[in-house]
Formats: structure tokens, sequence, C-alpha cells
């Protein structure tokens, strides 16, 4: 998972790693008092801001004011901007590239730093670019870091000071079980202090019940995929009409597929996993039904999930929540026939096939207001 440029720094900062003093506002008019430079810079999950118009600057409150009313609710690289970091101004002497990152077929933490900082590290020649790496079990030890500064040619004081920021630096990597920490720029300021002036941190998301102090939560997410993750949901939003409940993710996608072929919309990703409980079934509804579709569509092909559990979970479910919307199921499969006449009996209408289901359901969502 990939965290906003403030949140990254706040994990920097409680490492001891030098970042600019700054604060996040979602509202042009919680601006603070002007009283230096400030940089003003929209959070999104994609880099490359100050390139697409994401970073102003500030010289007065009226151009703060005006930074903060111009970011908020625009759009940086195609994404919408919620939250702008107001940070200090540094006074850049030089820019830099430093940054762990796990290499999978190296199976290891990597060291990259490089003097040509502030542009995208694609882009520097590998001539240019100083890679180390590091042994997961010894860990990142300050002789890396020398040979590193080595590289980079820098003196005794600028080694110091870049030495102390990559071990701070390894320790987030390793005791936040990230995948990538990244500072981009590195700024070396016209007074020769090092600053993170950018910060990158993407966590591994299998690790997040070893970070229960840290509120996480994936800011690509929308509310609803987040309240169905914490129901124990694979969820995802689409933009379609047509709400999906399936069993197994590969025939969950099948389905999305398939109606797409069919001129289907999906509104939703939704997978059951294998259960064979009523209740977890009618959960699953009430999901698909936030999202506001025109019609549902299950498609289940019984095994562990049986298909009488399912069947009594959908009536269930249509009486619970007082559906009125079309719902369309397919199921096979264990107790299929036990399944299908319970759906019967509850005026549910089912088929054996997934094609029939697809082209029911994508007929009666056209047909529905
Ligand atoms: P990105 O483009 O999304 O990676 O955003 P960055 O935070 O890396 O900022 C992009 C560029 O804006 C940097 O490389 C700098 O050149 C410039 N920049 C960012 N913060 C400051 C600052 O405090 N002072 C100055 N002078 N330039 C800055
Ligand atoms: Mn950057």
């Amino acid at each position: 998972m990939n965290l906003y440029e403030y949140m990254g720094k706040e994990i920097f900062r409680k490492y001891g790693i030098p970042v600019p003093e700054g604060y996040v506002v979602e509202k042009s008019a919680d601006v603070r008092e002007y009283k230096k430079p400030v940089v003003v810079k929209s959070q999104i999950l994609l880099g490359g801001r100050g390139k697409s118009g994401g970073i102003k600057f500030a010289k007065s409150q009226a151009d703060l004011n005006a930074a903060a009313k111009e970011l908020l609710g625009a759009k940086i690289r195609g994404l919408t901007v919620t939250k702008v970091l107001v940070e200090d101004m540094v006074n850049i002497k030089k820019e830099y590239y430093v940054s762990f990152a796990l290499n999978r077929s190296e199976r290891s933490p990597m060291l990259i730093a490089s003097a040509s900082g502030g542009v995208e590290i694609e882009s520097v020649p590998h001539s240019e670019i100083f890679t180390r790496k590091i042994d997961p079990l010894l860990g990142y030890s300050d002789f890396i870091g020398r040979e590193a500064s080595k590289f980079m040619k820098f003196d005794k004081n600028q080694s110091a000071q870049f030495r102390d920021i990559l071990g701070k630096l390894y320790k987030v990597f390793s005791e936040e079980d990230c995948e990538l920490v990244e500072i981009n720029p590195l700024m070396e300021t016209a007074e020769g202090q090092f600053i993170a002036a950018d910060a990158k941190v993407v966590m591994d998301t299998d690790s997040f019940f070893r970070h229960k102090d840290i509120n996480i939560t994936d800011p690509e997410k929308t509310p609803l995929e987040l309240e169905a993750q914490s129901k124990g949901y694979a969820f995802v939003e689409l933009d379609g009409n047509i709400g999906v409940i399936a069993n197994g993710a590969g025939l969950t996608m099948a389905t999305l597929d398939a109606l797409t072929l069919h001129k289907g919309k999906p509104r939703n990703f939704l997978d059951l996993g294998g259960t064979d409980n009523v209740e977890i079934v009618a959960q699953a509804f009430d999901l698909v039904l936030k999202a506001n579709p025109k019609a549902i569509l299950v498609n289940i092909f019984g095994g562990v999930t049986k298909g009488d559990t399912v069947a009594n979970g959908i009536v269930e479910a249509k009486k619970r929540f007082d559906i009125k919307k079309p719902i369309v199921v397919r199921l096979s499969g264990v107790h299929e026939v036990e399944g299908r006449k319970i759906l019967k009996d509850a005026g549910i209408e089912s088929f054996p096939t997934m094609m029939e289901a697809i082209k029911m359901v994508v007929k009666v969502a056209g047909e529905a207001q």
C-alpha cells in the first residue's frame, strides 16, 4: 500500500529523519497565518506533481490562500486532490535521490542512491546510480553508507548527515515492513543541511496485523471498500450498474468479463470465498445494495459454498433488506437442486448455467429505472 507523502513524512519524523515543518489541510479556509515562504503540495498517490502543476510556491498570505484554493478539488495527473501539505520552503543547493527497495529477484533490499535527484530515477543514467544489495539478515551497516558517500563524492560533513539518514531510513524500511522507502529529492539546503523534501513509502499490506498502533486506512480504497475489508470481504467498486456476488476470485473475475462481453456493466467485484454460512451471504447483499445497483447477479458454483446455503442467504437478504431490485441467480454444483427449489419457492429466478444468468441480468438491468 502506497502512503501519501504527508503520512510517509510522519513516519520519517518519528524515526528522526529531518523533514520540513508542515501541516495538512482539506479546506482552503484552514490554511494558517503566513509567516515565511511555503510550498503547497497536492497529496495524490502519484509522483511527477512538480511537472503537472501539483506543487505551488507561496511567498505571501495571498499566494498561500490562492494555492490551497486552486489545488484542493483540482485534478492533478487525473486524481482529485482532497488534501494539501503546506510546508516551509527549503532553499535548495542540490537534490539527491535515495531509497531502499525490496528487490524480489535478489530476495533482498537494495540501497539505491544518486547525486542526480529530483528527477525520476528511471531517467538517470546507470553510471550515475549507486546500488548495493543489503543482506536481509545482516541489515544495513555504516560501511555501506561510506561506500555510497564515496560514490556520491560527499565531503565529511555531507557524508555524516547522509549516513545518519540512511541508517534511519533502513530502520523505517525494516521495522515498518516496507516494500519501498524513497526520498526524492533528498535536498541539501543552501545552509548545508540534508532534509527529506519528498517521501514515498510503500508498506506490505500482509504486515498490517503487526502495525495495529498505526491507523492504516488504504487511501486508495473507497469508504464502501473499507467497510467490506473490515467485514472480511474481497470487494472492489466499479462504475457499472449490475451488482455482483460470486464465489472464488477466478469465477468472480470471469463473471465480470462475461458481463462486459454481453454489454453489461458490473458495479462491483465481490468474492464470497468458500463459505457455508447464510449470514455471510446476507451480509454480502448489504454491501452490494449500498453500492445501489440496478440489478444483482449471484453466480455460485457450489463446492464448500453449498447451493442451499447460498439460496437461504439470498432469501434471508431479500426479506431482511426488503429488496425490490431484480435478483438473478446462477446456481450449480453441490446442493444445486435443493438450492434452486428454495429460490423458486421464494419467487427468485435461477439458472443452471452462467451465460443464461448473465444474459438475463443484463436484460433486466437495462429495463430497470
Ligand atoms: P513530485 O514531483 O511529485 O515527486 O514532488 P516533489 O516533492 O519531489 O517535488 C518536486 C520538485 O519540486 C522538487 O524536485 C523540487 O525541485 C521542488 N520542490 C519541492 N519542495 C521544494 C522546496 O521546499 N523548495 C524548493 N525550492 N523547491 C521544492
Ligand atoms: Mn519527488
